[in-house]
């Protein structure tokens, strides 16, 4: 198990993972080396060449403007908002990139508008579909540096020529874990062997790298980002942009749900979890600050379950701040301990899977996570995962104009649904059951590989191309 739950829950902008964040951390990276190269300052051109899904989507999905600001040394997880709007600003206007400047003692100043950058969108490289190159040139037209980026999903990068070290040290750092898995079996055995819990063997393996008291702040910082993400969009009016005219429903729905429902009466539910992940979902359609669990498309349904957990399980309305805490806690640590099986064993890219890897393995990752605070056995934390994504297999990505608007924000409120309804189910059995979690992550993976590439992330099948865009 290398991955870490801080890597499956991350702090970035809107409106996607691998289409906005990805490639915004792979400029930035360029960008970096091209400073410790010390090639910064004697660069006087650069190319960009987008491929694959990233070309065929990426003005939906803001992949253009993140390139540009990643150039100019911005990161996903610090950069503010209101930073963003002055920034492209300033390069619209001018026609030119700082490169490097946020990485830099200084930047070098490039000619280069969105414009200039290649698209390749029928072109898919051999390891990822959402590929990119970076070069930068010298006054004489020399290449001074040349790099190729793949944005595998879930806002991780991986530079070509690096897949086999990546995986390596992905392997070298499974073994250094107390509780090393991949598979949901792996996991099941040490909780059978040691007693423990899907939250507690990611807990011990995450005290490798942190203490716990950093490892549970770091996991309250989580929640209350996923939280101030919900707020924000209650604050906002008009229409997402993009040109789709799509309207932000979530402030009006959250005005009638407070007036019909001042005391949170638990047969409301279902309408509070649909608002907390429309509201996710439209604040990561903003371009807003959103936790990606684990992408930004699928942002919402951590949330709005973690929210049912929170106030609509028993006991839920007498913990006290360090309880609820607590609940938080492992509610994320055993949905990132599922987000890691899906990391390893398949996909969390739309592009490379379809939405089942997307909305599916969220879905999925959630349902455990509330099993699991619900006091569900392994078996059933794991049977919880498991329904969670069999009824999520297939799924596929076609958003229209390739913005993470439709169907992917009611997509977000019907999979938080699905996870409840999953752990409830799993949550009357006694843990066995049919279909193990590995075999239908594997299936999922499989499913994805046989999926037309219209479906995965292209906008250019499903209901992008039935629905006319007005
Ligand atoms: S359809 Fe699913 S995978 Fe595709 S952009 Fe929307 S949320 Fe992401």
């Amino acid at each position: 198990m290398a991955v870490s739950v801080f890597d499956l829950f991350k702090v970035g902008i809107g409106p996607s993972s691998s289409h906005t964040v990805g490639p915004m951390r792979a400029a930035q990276t360029f960008a970096q080396h091209l400073e410790s190269k010390g090639a910064l300052e004697t660069t006087t051109a650069i190319a960009v060449d987008l491929y694959g899904s990233l070309a065929a989507t990426g003005a939906g999905h803001g992949t253009f403007t993140a390139v540009m600001l990643g150039l100019e040394g911005y990161a996903p997880d610090t950069v503010l908002p209101d930073e963003v709007e002055v920034a492209l600003e300033r390069m619209q206007q001018t026609g030119v990139v700082r490169l490097g400047d946020r990485v830099a003692p200084a930047p070098t100043l490039i000619d280069f508008r969105i414009e200039d950058m290649t698209q390749r969108p029928l072109t898919v490289l051999p390891f990822h579909t959402n590929g990119m190159t970076f070069k930068a040139f010298d006054e004489r037209g020399e290449t001074l540096l040349d790099e190729t980026y793949f944005s595998v999903g879930g806002g991780f990068i991986v530079r070509e020529g690096t897949e086999d070290v990546v995986a390596d040290r992905l392997e070298e750092a499974v073994n250094e874990k107390p509780f090393p898995f991949t598979t949901g079996a792996e996991l099941l055995e040490h909780c059978e062997r040691n007693d423990m819990t899907f939250a507690s063997v990611m807990l011990a393996n995450e005290l490798v790298k942190r203490d716990e008291t950093e490892v549970r702040e770091g996991l309250t910082h989580i929640w209350r980002v996923m939280e101030g993400c919900k707020d924000a969009a209650l604050t906002r009016t008009g229409v997402l942009p993009g040109g789709l005219n799509v309207r932000r429903r979530a402030p009006e729905w959250h005005r009638k749900l407070s007036e019909s429902d001042p005391d949170r009466n638990p047969i409301f539910w279902q309408e509070w979890v649909n608002l907390v992940a429309l509201a996710v979902n439209e604040e990561n359609a903003t371009g807003g600050r959103v936790v990606t669990a684990p992408t930004n498309g699928a942002a919402g349904i951590i949330p709005a379950v973690l929210f049912y957990a929170t106030h609509y399980t028993p006991g839920a309305r007498t913990w006290n701040e360090e309880e609820k805490q607590a609940v938080i806690a492992d509610f994320l640590l055993a949905a990132g301990a599922v987000g890691v099986l899906y990391k390893e064993q398949a996909s969390i890219s739309g592009a490379e899977v379809g939405c089942q890897g997307e909305v599916g393995s969220a879905s999925s990752m959630a349902a455990a996570g509330l099993a699991q605070v619900l006091g569900g056995s392994p078996q059933q934390v794991e049977n919880a995962a498991e329904i969670a994504m069999e009824h999520n297999l297939g799924l596929t990505c076609d958003p229209i104009g390739g913005l993470v608007q439709i169907p992917c924000i009611e997509r977000n409120a019907i999979a938080a649904s699905k996870a409840i309804n999953a752990a409830k189910m799993a949550l009357m059995g006694d843990g066995d059951h049919h279909v193990t979690l590995d075999e239908v992550i594997i299936t999922m993976r499989e499913t994805g590989k046989d999926m037309s590439s219209k479906y995965k992330e292209t906008a250019m099948g499903g209901l992008a191309v039935n629905v006319i865009e007005c």
